[in-house]
């Protein structure tokens, strides 16, 4: 596979081409069509596999897809991870790659300035980079809100509940999570690499 097979328009390609990747890497190869065919998918791979770049293109051709977002609306794209660091790199490949069509992508993690955070959300943003229990801080008070997303991803899940993220989650949380697990986590595609 080379990038041609993707079908990505000139403006993206231009941005793939400025960080001197040569051709896709496996997970690109497998996960990258799937995705833009709009499939469910669990994905398994390592890091250094490019799996990073692997859900940020389809998410970026998704967000195009979308009509016009105005401040206010909320994030099309949520991209859930267990780590500060892990939040300010996947963000950092956000806006690299989101440049091509000018998209906005907001970093929320603990730790971080909550009035920064929630300003940076309420300016409008297609896309969220988050940990979890900060995303759900922001949603409690209202500043930002989740009813447009709809490409989702958890990154590095096996890790986030290993740290026992998930007793984060209130009750009603939790409900409400495994409610669109199922919902939308139709007939999964299974990407092993
Ligand atoms: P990741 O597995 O997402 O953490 O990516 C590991 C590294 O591979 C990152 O520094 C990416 O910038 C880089 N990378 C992603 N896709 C490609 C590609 N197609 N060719 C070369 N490097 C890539």
């Amino acid at each position: 596979t080379s990038f041609a097979h993707f079908g990505f328009d000139e403006q993206l390609m231009h941005q793939i081409r400025k960080s001197e990747y040569t051709k896709p890497t496996p997970i690109q190869c497998q996960g990258v069509p799937i995705a833009l065919n709009g499939r469910d998918m669990i994905g398994i791979a390592k890091t250094g596999s490019g799996k990073t770049a692997a859900f940020i293109w389809p998410m970026l051709v998704h967000i195009m897809d979308q009509k016009e977002l105005q401040p206010g609306d909320g994030p099309i794209g949520v991209i859930v991870c267990p780590t500060r660091e892990l939040c300010q790199q996947i963000h950092a490949e956000c806006k690299r790659f989101g440049k091509a069509y000018n998209l906005r992508s907001v970093a929320v993690y603990g730790g971080g300035s909550m009035w920064e955070q929630a300003k940076a959300l309420q300016e409008g943003a297609e896309i969220v980079v988050c940990t979890p229990g900060r995303l759900i801080d922001h949603v409690k008070k209202k500043a930002t809100s989740l009813q447009r997303v709809t490409y989702l991803v958890f990154d590095e899940a096996d890790r986030m509940f290993d740290m026992g993220f998930a007793l984060l989650f209130s009750a009603t949380f939790r409900k409400k999570i495994e409610r669109l697990a199922r919902d939308i986590l139709a007939d999964p595609v299974r990407v092993v690499q």
